[in-house]
């Protein structure tokens, strides 16, 4: 359990990282240009290489995850447990809300911030509305966040196991945790059908899923965005039917005590092929004028001193995600179970009248 000057230093931290959160929503719609800036071109580059070393820390300070506890927090959640099943849903509802929104950036999200501040709204409240309904992680940060499998795929070999700031006991809330069991991944969970389908569908197909992506530009408006909306999923949807066929391929020729070898690799292949784009744009070097573009150093720098650096990047994380060993880490340690936590708290509680 978090010592109380942990609990406060958490604390302090998820509520910095809220206000900054919210401050960047309302930019989204009183001045869009720097809202966008902030939340495409910073958060959402800084977050997978957050989430592949620091899941914890992500999952703590995570704006998003913070609202989803609010209920759980104030004693007002009706603290249903979802069955095995009904979780196994919602994790492939979550890998399909993740592939369908991804493109969506190119024709609406990208370039206008009421609509990505829209965006935020709107899942930011049904994240809060399920932790009314659903026991501890187990309604969105656990199950049906579009990210959550993301989490999976690329933090299953943190650099750090740092403190559940969300859960000073545990409710067995999932089966699976994924926060508290070692090395987690896409696998974790009920062994359902439809989990089993996320878990295949997200790990083969978002290398070439994330590849696709960047072979198409944002266009500036809806109608526009809509009159290319068909390359707009063709070209990723392609990109990731390549690789889930390779995976398929791969996994089926090797026993199944080596497949967790090969996920790793394809987790690698998906943020590598990300930073391999992302980093040249968010400098300028983008072959789609100024798209994903945080400051433009096009004029600046030689284009060959940006163009390595993915290089570098794709090596760290082959190394990190599919070569190194770093044993068996979880992102958070197992809090004490909800029932030994009471009962304890009980036998103070009667030893100190
Ligand atoms: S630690 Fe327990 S309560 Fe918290 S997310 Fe994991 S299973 Fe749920």
């Amino acid at each position: 359990m978090l010592s109380a000057l942990e609990t406060k230093i958490w604390a302090y931290i998820r509520r910095t990282v809220w206000l900054l959160s919210l401050c960047m929503v309302v930019a989204l719609f009183i001045w869009p240009t720097v809202g966008l800036h902030a939340f495409w071109d910073v958060l959402i580059p800084i977050a997978p290489a957050l989430v592949a070393l620091f899941p914890g820390v992500w999952r703590n300070i995570c704006p998003a995850a913070t609202m989803s506890q609010f209920a759980r927090h104030r004693n007002m959640s009706k603290r249903k447990k979802l069955s095995i099943k009904t979780h196994g849903w919602f994790v492939l509802t979550s890998v399909v809300l993740l592939l369908l929104i991804i493109p969506l950036r190119h024709t609406y999200f990208d370039l206008n911030g009421p609509a990505t501040g829209v965006f935020l709204i709107v899942a930011t409240l049904i994240a809060i509305c399920f932790t009314f309904v659903f026991d501890g992680k187990s309604g969105w940060c656990a199950s049906l966040c579009p990210v959550h499998q993301v989490e999976k795929l690329y933090g299953q070999k943190p650099a750090a196991t740092v403190g559940n700031a969300h859960c000073s006991s545990c409710s067995k809330c999932v089966t699976g945790c994924p926060d508290s069991t070692p090395a987690p991944s896409p696998h974790l969970g009920g062994k359902t059908w439809p989990r089993r389908a996320a878990a295949f569908g997200l790990i083969g197909c978002f290398p070439g899923y994330v590849w696709g992506w960047f072979q198409v530009q944002d266009y500036a408006t809806l109608s526009e965005g809509l009159s290319h909306i068909v390359p707009t999923y063709m070209i990723p949807i392609a990109g990731g039917g390549v690789t889930l066929a390779l995976y398929a391929l791969f996994i089926s020729a090797v026993p199944m005590q080596k497949r967790k070898t090969i996920d790793r690799f394809f987790a690698a292949a998906a943020i590598s092929c990300y930073y391999w784009y992302r980093i040249p744009w968010l400098f300028g070097f983008s072959k789609f004028d100024g798209n994903g573009m945080l400051i433009d150093l096009s004029e600046t720098i030689p284009q060959a001193a940006i163009q390595i650096l993915p290089y570098f990047t794709t090596a760290f994380w082959v190394w990190w995600l599919a070569i190194k060993r770093n044993g068996l880490r979880a992102w958070m340690p197992r809090p004490p179970d909800e029932k030994n936590s009471n009962s304890t708290i009980n036998l103070t509680v009667s030893a100190n009248p």
